[in-house]
């Protein structure tokens, strides 16, 4: 795929950017490393405070990178907004927390002195996906950094004006030359930087076979992963959930980011006693959305990123209503410039249809009805995914019980799966390995090391 922004909302092409060649990036290889025996002895208190620094950059362009965010994968602007000024508060929460969370453990053991001390592992490359393309790579980077690695970005092809963008916000914000460093590729460098001695760790965002092949490349060289993959996250309402509440958030929980969320909430399963209001309900909040140009502040939903992104989520519904799946709404491309598809809601769902079984990167909602709560838990795990959950019930004692049999990274009582950056972010099945966010993210690239002394 060419390295290239094509606006989604009107098919035209913004920027082409020629791929760097495999010298340029061996070469800014060797210069990241460099960059690391620097950057490693300048002490979590100055790395913090130039991550620090990098908030200030973000939120004093706001608007700006707002803009880049929307123009390269279509999100609408309020959200876009929204995303930058989560990037300043992830590198805040790393700034303002980094030293504590990564001082020497000090353990009583038989030694007159043993602790755990944290030492960074070096360079670090980050295979990231286009769907948030700075907070992706913002709560990768800034942990990374204040715990004194370095950061390469293989950013997803669509969205090269943001990676570039972000290189720069690190330089502006004072943080080293070569500490972060953007390498405008393809897939097909990914093992060729993996297999670089230098490289000592890789972490990917992005879909599964994306992950699979990180994954192999790093387990033939032994050298640490991370994988945050795709979702097929349940969003469960129990009969004596607040339905208004439910449906509203469903709404959103569905169609935040276009559809391209992998926490987005994706099949809906509703207990028998109350489904028919649900569903009545859902359709008509879902035929009552704002589909528009992402620029204008109103829109609520704007265009997929890619046209064959587009297509694909087209012929996974088609698919879907061919083998007995049924439309309660949309389900169509819709007319005119861009790649709009329509706001959908499928029902009449089981297994082998892409809608009950496979990840839908779009508008379109799987509606599954079941007995009881028990039925409820069972469909909800019947799934090859595990990131996140959302339950909606007013007993939260019961909330708690099914919470635990949950198989997820997370599983949100009466609200939306959402990230923190103070709350572990990720998954488990095939959603993936590892996790960022919070204290844990940080220790993920670091080498845990034990001293003892007699
Ligand atoms: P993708 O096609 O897998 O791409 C993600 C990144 O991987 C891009 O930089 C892509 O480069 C690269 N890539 C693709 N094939 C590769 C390969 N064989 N080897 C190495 N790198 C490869 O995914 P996407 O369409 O951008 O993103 C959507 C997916 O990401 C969804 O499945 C979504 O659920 C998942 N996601 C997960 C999380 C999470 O935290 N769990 C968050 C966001 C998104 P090119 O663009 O150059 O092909």
């Amino acid at each position: 795929m060419a390295i290239q922004t094509i606006n989604p909302a009107t098919g035209k092409i913004e920027k082409s950017y020629a791929p760097f060649s495999k010298d340029e990036v061996m070469k800014i290889i060797d210069e990241s490393y460099d960059a690391f025996l620097e950057w490693k002895n300048l002490g979590i208190k100055k790395r913090s405070g130039l991550v620090k620094n990098a908030a200030n950059v973000l939120r004093s362009k706001r608007e700006e990178y707002a803009q880049l965010l929307t123009i390269e994968m279509g999100k609408p602007i309020k959200q876009s907004i929204a995303e930058v000024e989560k990037c300043a508060l992830v590198c805040d929460y790393y700034a303002d927390n980094g030293e504590v969370i990564l001082q020497n453990e000090i353990v009583k053991t038989d030694a007159s002195e043993s602790y755990i001390q944290f030492d960074p592992l070096g360079v670090v490359l980050a295979v990231m996906p286009w769907n948030f393309p700075f907070w992706q790579v913002f709560r990768f980077a800034a942990p990374a950094l204040v715990a004194g690695n370095v950061g390469l970005l293989k950013h997803a092809s669509n969205v090269p004006m943001c990676a570039l963008a972000i290189e720069q916000i690190f330089s502006s914000a004072g943080i080293p030359k070569n500490v972060f460093r953007t390498l405008l590729v393809g897939p097909d460098l990914v093992n060729d930087v993996i297999q670089h001695p230098y490289v000592k760790a890789a972490t990917l965002t992005g879909s599964e076979p994306a992950g699979k092949s990180v994954a192999e490349k790093c387990g033939k060289l032994l050298k640490k992963s991370v994988l945050e993959l795709g979702g097929s996250d349940p969003f469960i309402v129990l009969e004596d959930a607040n339905i208004d509440d439910a449906v509203n958030t469903a709404v959103t929980a569905r169609l935040i980011n276009n559809g391209q969320s992998c926490i987005a909430a994706k099949r809906f399963i509703v207990v028998e006693k109350i489904y028919d209001e649900f569903k009545s309900k859902f359709v008509n909040r879902m035929e009552q959305v704002k589909i528009g140009n992402p620029m204008d502040e109103q829109t609520e939903l704007g265009p997929i990123a890619r046209e064959d992104l587009m297509y694909e989520l087209d012929a996974q519904v088609k698919e879907s209503v061919k083998k007995g799946a049924l439309l309660l709404t949309g389900g169509k491309i819709l007319p005119g410039k861009g790649f709009y598809y329509s706001p959908t809601i499928l029902e009449n769902l089981s297994k082998g249809m892409p809608a009950y079984d496979d990840e839908i990167f779009g508008p379109v909602a799987s509606l599954i009805k079941v007995k009881d709560e028990m039925e409820a838990i069972a469909v909800a795990n019947d799934s090859s995914f595990g990131l996140g959950a959302s339950l909606w019930t007013n007993d939260i004692e019961k909330a708690k019980l099914i919470a635990s049999k949950i198989e997820s990274g997370s599983v949100f009582i009466n609200g939306m799966a959402k990230s923190d950056p103070r709350l572990p972010f990720g998954g488990i099945k095939n959603s993936g390995y590892g996790r960022e966010l919070s204290h844990y993210g940080i220790k993920e690239f670091v080498n845990i090391k034990t001293v003892w002394i007699k």
